[in-house]
This record gives C-alpha cells, sequence and structure tokens, in this order.
C-alpha cells in the first residue's frame, strides 16, 4: 500500500475520465428522468409554446425545440438555478444537464426569451400538472385553504410612485428652484455693487453661472416629476411604478415590498398547490371567491371547504362562495371595538328573530326595520333596525346604549345578512379547521420562500411574473409529488396513467374507468396519447 498524506482524485490526463456514454452520466433513477418523461408526455404545441408545431420542412436555422427550453427550466427552478446566464453556464458543466439537452447548449438570450415569450403555455403546463396530479389521486379535493404571499418585483421602492410622494417631489423641487432663484438674485446684486465690475467682463464664470445650470437641472426634474403626476391621475391607478409598470408598493404588518401579491390554493391531502394567481393590490380581502372557484374547477369538486384568514372577511365575498356551492370558513374582522372600549352595548348585544324580523336589544325591546332600503359606502344594500324613542327615553341602560344627543337606537343589516349568519354559526364549530389552515397554505409557501430562496421575480409586468410564477409552482408541485411517490412510484403512475388514457381514447367511452372520465375533455391539453 502506497502512503499518502490525503486522498488524490484521477489524473486529468486520463482518457475516459468521465464515463464514455452521456446516458452514463445519470442512474436509473435520478429524478431528472421524472423530469423527461414529463415534458415529453407534454403537448407542447397545444399548451401553446413557440415552434412547437414547426416540421421538419420548415425553412432556415432550426430553433431549439421547446421542450429542451422547457427542461431546462425545469431542472434550473428545481435546482434554484433562475438566471439566464446561470443556466447557460450549467448546460455547458453539469452533467446531469448535459443528458436533459443531450448537449445542446443554448445562449443567455435564447433562454431567458423563452420565459418572457412563453408566459401563457407556462400557465397552462402548471394547470395542466394540477390535472395530473387530481388524476393520481394525490389531491382530496374536498379540503384547501388560500393564502397570500408578497415577493419583490424587478423594481426598487424608490422607483414607484403615489400620488402623494410625487406632490411632495414637486413641492420640494419648487423650494429648491426658489431658493436658487434668490441666490441668483442676491449674487446680481452682490456684483452690480462691487465697483470695478461694471467695466470687467469675466465671461459669466462664478457663482452666478454655477447656480444657473442647477436652477436649469431642478427645472428639469420638476417638469418630469408634474409629467409623471399627470400620467399617474390620468391613469385613475394610485401608483405609478417606472421600471416595472406592474409593482406596487404593498404593505402589511407594518412591512412593505415593491411587488406582487401571489395567491394560493392549497389542498388539504398533500399540500399541492391547485390554484394560483398573481395581483398587486396588498389586501386580500377581494380575492375569497376567484381563488376559490378557480380551485374548485381544477379539482372538479361538486363542493368544498374553503379556509382563509382574517384578511380575508368580505360579506360579498363569502355570499359569492355559497353560492357557487363553496363553504368558507373565515374569522371574522374584528374591527376596532370603540364601542366596547367604550364601555357601550355593540351588535354582538343585540339578538336578530327571523321569525318576527326585528332585534331584541339588552333591555328585552324590539327594534323593528324603517321603511326603504340605504346603501353604504361599499354598495351593500342595508335596512335598519330602530328601537322607540319613547321606551328609550325612560331606559336604565341608555347610558350604555346611546350617545348623549341620539334618543333612539338604529342597527343596520346587510339586506343578505342571512349569509353571515350562517357563517358566524359555521365559525363556531370549526376551531379544528382552523388550526389546520396556516400549516396547509404555508407549506408551499415556506417551501419556496425559505428552501428554495424564491423571495422575488426576475421579469417585470404581469404576464411575466405570472408566467415566472407558474413555473415556480410547477416546480413546488413536481418535486412534492416526486417526494411522496419516490421516482418508481412518479414512473409507474404516470406509466399506469397514460396506458389508461391510450386505451381509454381507442375503447368505448363507456369504458373509462370513473376516476377519468371527468378529464377527458382536458386530456389534449397536458398529455400526448
Ligand atoms: S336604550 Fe333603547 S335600545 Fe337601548 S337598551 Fe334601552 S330600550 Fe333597548
Amino acid at each position: 500500500m502506497t502512503n499518502r498524506a490525503f486522498k488524490t482524485g484521477e489524473s486529468r490526463d486520463q482518457a475516459n475520465l468521465l464515463p464514455p456514454r452521456i446516458e452514463d452520466y445519470v442512474g436509473p433513477d435520478n429524478p431528472v428522468r421524472a423530469i423527461e418523461s414529463f415534458v415529453c408526455a407534454l403537448d407542447l404545441a397545444k399548451l401553446g409554446f413557440g415552434h412547437a408545431d414547426r416540421g421538419a420542412e420548415a425553412m432556415g436555422q432550426p430553433p431549439y425545440n421547446p421542450a429542451d427550453l422547457l427542461k431546462l427550466y425545469l431542472y434550473g427552478y428545481i435546482n434554484q438555478v433562475r438566471s439566464s446566464r446561470r443556466l447557460e453556464r450549467e448546460a455547458c458543466r453539469n452533467l446531469e444537464l448535459i443528458w436533459l439537452l443531450k448537449n445542446l447548449r443554448p445562449g443567455y438570450r435564447t433562454i431567458a426569451n423563452f420565459r418572457k415569450e412563453n408566459w401563457k403555455a407556462l400557465k397552462a403546463a402548471n394547470r395542466g400538472f394540477v390535472l395530473l396530479v387530481r388524476e393520481l389521486g394525490l389531491v382530496g379535493g374536498a379540503v384547501v385553504a388560500i393564502d397570500g404571499s408578497f415577493f419583490h418585483g424587478d423594481a426598487s421602492k424608490a422607483s414607484i410612485f403615489t400620488r402623494k410622494r410625487l406632490a411632495e417631489q414637486v413641492a420640494r423641487l419648487d423650494l429648491e428652484i426658489d431658493a436658487y432663484g434668490k441666490s441668483l438674485e442676491d449674487n446680481d446684486a452682490t456684483e452690480a455693487m462691487q465697483p470695478n465690475s461694471g467695466g470687467r467682463d469675466d465671461g459669466g464664470s462664478g457663482d452666478g453661472a454655477d447656480i444657473g445650470a442647477k436652477v436649469a437641472a431642478l427645472m428639469a426634474r420638476r417638469s418630469r416629476a408634474q409629467a409623471d403626476l399627470d400620467r399617474l391621475e390620468a391613469s385613475g391607478e394610485t401608483q405609478l411604478s417606472l421600471t416595472d409598470p406592474d409593482a406596487r408598493l404593498l404593505v402589511k404588518g407594518g412591512q412593505g415590498v415593491a411587488g406582487y401579491n401571489v395567491q394560493a390554493v392549497v389542498d388539504d391531502k398533500h399540500k399541492l398547490i391547485v390554484a394560483s394567481e398573481v395581483v398587486n393590490d396588498s389586501s386580500d380581502v377581494n380575492q375569497l371567491h376567484a381563488m376559490a372557484k378557480a380551485a374548485k374547477e381544477a379539482l372538479g369538486a361538486e363542493a368544498l371547504q374553503v379556509l382563509a384568514d382574517e384578511g380575508y372577511y368580505s360579506s360579498t365575498e363569502l355570499k359569492a362562495c355559497e353560492e357557487d356551492g363553496i363553504t368558507a370558513y373565515v374569522p371574522p374582522s374584528t374591527g376596532n371595538g370603540v364601542l366596547e372600549k367604550a364601555g357601550r352595548f355593540s351588535l354582538k348585544n343585540f339578538s336578530y328573530d327571523g321569525a318576527a324580523d326585528a332585534y331584541t336589544c339588552p333591555a328585552g325591546q324590539l327594534l323593528r326595520p324603517m321603511e326603504g332600503r340605504w346603501t353604504n359606502t361599499s354598495g351593500r344594500v342595508e335596512i335598519r333596525y330602530a328601537s322607540r324613542t319613547k321606551i328609550c327615553r325612560a331606559c336604565p341602560l341608555r347610558t350604555r346604549c346611546l350617545t348623549p344627543k341620539a334618543s333612539q337606537r338604529t342597527i343596520r343589516r346587510w339586506e343578505h345578512e342571512d349569509v353571515l349568519e350562517r357563517h358566524r354559526a359555521r365559525m363556531e364549530g370549526a376551531g379544528d379547521l382552523m388550526r389546520r389552515r396556516s400549516a396547509i397554505v404555508e407549506h408551499p409557501f415556506g417551501t419556496l420562500k425559505c428552501r428554495a430562496g424564491y423571495r422575488h421575480f426576475l421579469v417585470r409586468g404581469f404576464d411575466k411574473v405570472r408566467g415566472e410564477w407558474s413555473l415556480m409552482a410547477l416546480c413546488y408541485n413536481f418535486t412534492r409529488v416526486l417526494n411522496i411517490l419516490g421516482f418508481e412510484g412518479f414512473a409507474a403512475c404516470m406509466a399506469k396513467v397514460f396506458r389508461l388514457l391510450s386505451h381509454a381514447l381507442r375503447a368505448d367511452p363507456s369504458c373509462i374507468p370513473r376516476p377519468l372520465e371527468t378529464s377527458r375533455a382536458n386530456m389534449p391539453v397536458w398529455l400526448s396519447i
């Protein structure tokens, strides 16, 4: 045995340092083979990928096959390599990528353009994968949780302006211009007072010329700020983003982000993302119904239980969910509790009797509906219920019920208040469900942000950002399915589904297995049979 200080590698002059076949670069159960089988099973032309339907007879230099570029992106996003330049480098030196791309080496511009130009197809591929996991029985389809998370856009906070910020900028520039104007006047006055100034021409050099240039620069900045302010007011938007036109300053819980709010609906069974969307509003309050409906359609469910946090509480959203067969569990907004803090009776102290169509106050008196309807600032039509002035005047509880100037108590009731009453009753027994909510929905965001480090988008504008989010969601689901099933299980399930679907197409439609029947119409979208 030879004594050595350290372990030594192979000689670089050795002829066969690497296996002679590219096929030997990756093992038989390497996850990269799962990417290969998945992408090869997609009908890229139907999903809308560019060049996917190009025939061999087409003239000119052939482009890269979109299947190869999609494989490259899936591999990259699964392995935390997202930038087109890094993907270009990895394609040349990473043995798994060399195997996956058969030693193709696309340039970074080609790679970047693929992600920009195929955002719609990436969204379709992401939706297609949800259909696949549905067929594999990996989603429960009964309980889902919704949440939103802020992601940084490719824009800085300084590049996004509100009306207030632009108006303040214009006012500040006005002050600076005035101050410099005054300096110019003082300068002229000083020069006029100097005894020899009249006959000497110094070419305008000195403080006066410097100040003149600074004033001109300030005037230019002011006119740009004013133009931005005019543009913002004409657009009807609340913010103007100069770098990424769709990114916004989002604020929640005291933290601000220049970017987007990603909404995700996660299935309870294996915490897979079944529906998602990218919006640029800080608030989640208008997202409940749209997201729940998208999840219900993706899952093909007749009924669905949806869990969300307090930020999603909206009476109109709850009503829309109920009308679409979606049972929503959202903690009611607690409000600021002004009445309770002041020791006065709040709505909780008044009970409604549907049969009598009246509220009963803490003193046991009835509040009856008034004539007419009122529309509040958010567009809800309300009915007002009022107590009797004569009774309130003699009531021993009036100091806890009425303001000093009021002679009677009125309560406003939404015309669809029964929706909220059913929701309130539901929430009383929903403690266990609500405790599961955060464990379900925070899993994907935690995985994507903390483990993969995806906290920001690399592209700009809604379309491209939505395409990049689809890649992130697809890779999250793909990795999760591989982890759940293992490589062998994944390969076996894919083969089984392909076999069943192929058989189903050839056979009498009545022979189609029940679980596959619902998705038969979707088959061409995500599978080439
Ligand atoms: S003040 Fe009128 S509404 Fe209020 S508790 Fe007394 S009787 Fe009822």
